[in-house]
């Protein structure tokens, strides 16, 4: 059996919550959010999107739990490896995707893990299929999110640009990236949203644009939104009233070859990109 993971590339705060909540929409797919939060959600530190703050209080995480416990294994004895590649096991890897898919009834799982080692990692866990997904900002608009945690406008543009240039420069065994942009994903979420359910091999259904803030979510970790029960998707552009003039100016300037070298891959000709 062939575990398919739509593996979510990107940095924080790139509409990689907003991106989760809509694919998770789909009758057949179920977003998980980062691995590296199982640990954290087992420890009582993390709660899921339901409200539950262990896995004992979800029914559906106590569903991948039994799941787990069939083939001998239990979610507080998975370790994802982040900090240490041997300890990864791939074996448990395996059977942990296994038990989201059997306890879900989906087909494919969205991992919002986000980081490019840990997708190195997954590369190698026999019988997965990665679909790796690029979700990028206007620099402006990361730079602004990023203000709003206390970090400074350089070391935001420098991270933007390096993660830009790691993720573009990778060449995954399977799949391709696909890159995509928040902006268009607001624009555009039929269209933007079609190109990743083809790259997964199913068909995008309405009701993850029409009704996906009322679909029932088991999403570990993560922000606010993710309680949101509305599905409108309003595109974010608060970045004009948080960043200054110079700000602005100095974002899209340090940001704007690695911004359009994304929108370029995304394959967004013609798209302007304010
Ligand atoms: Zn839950």
């Amino acid at each position: 059996m062939t575990i398919r993971i739509i593996y979510l590339l990107g940095l924080g705060h790139s509409g990689t919550t907003l991106l989760g909540r809509l694919l998770n929409a789909h009758s057949r797919v179920i977003a998980t959010g980062g691995t590296k939060n199982i640990p954290l959600f087992v420890a009582g530190r993390k709660s899921c999107t339901c409200g539950a703050e262990s896995p004992q209080q979800c029914e559906y995480w106590s569903r991948v739990e039994r799941a787990l416990q069939r083939r001998g294994l239990s979610l507080a004895e998975l370790n994802f490896g982040y900090e240490d590649q041997q300890r990864l096991d791939r074996d448990k890897l395996r059977k942990y995707f296994e038990s989201v898919l059997e306890a879900s009834g989906a087909d494919v799982i969205v991992d919002t893990s986000r980081r490019r080692t840990y997708f190195t990692k997954l590369e190698q866990v026999p019988g997965v299929e990665l679909i790796p997904v690029h979700i990028f900002k206007d620099p402006r608009a990361q730079a602004s999110s990023n203000k709003r945690k206390g970090i400074g406008l350089l070391r935001s543009l420098w991270n933007y640009n390096l993660r830009g240039r790691r993720v573009r420069s990778m060449e995954p065994a399977g799949s391709p990236v696909l890159h995509l942009s928040y902006e268009q994903l607001c624009r555009d979420p039929r269209g933007e949203l079609a190109r990743i359910m083809e790259a997964a091999g199913l068909e995008f259904e309405e009701q993850q644009v029409s009704t996906f803030g009322e679909q029932e979510t088991h999403i570990l970790g993560g922000n606010r939104q993710r309680r949101d029960k509305s599905s409108n998707i309003q595109l974010d552009e608060t970045w004009r009233e948080r960043l200054s003039p110079f700000e602005q100016k100095a974002a899209a300037y340090l940001g704007r070859r690695s911004y359009h070298e994304n929108l370029r891959q995304a394959g967004y000709n013609g798209v302007e990109s304010r």
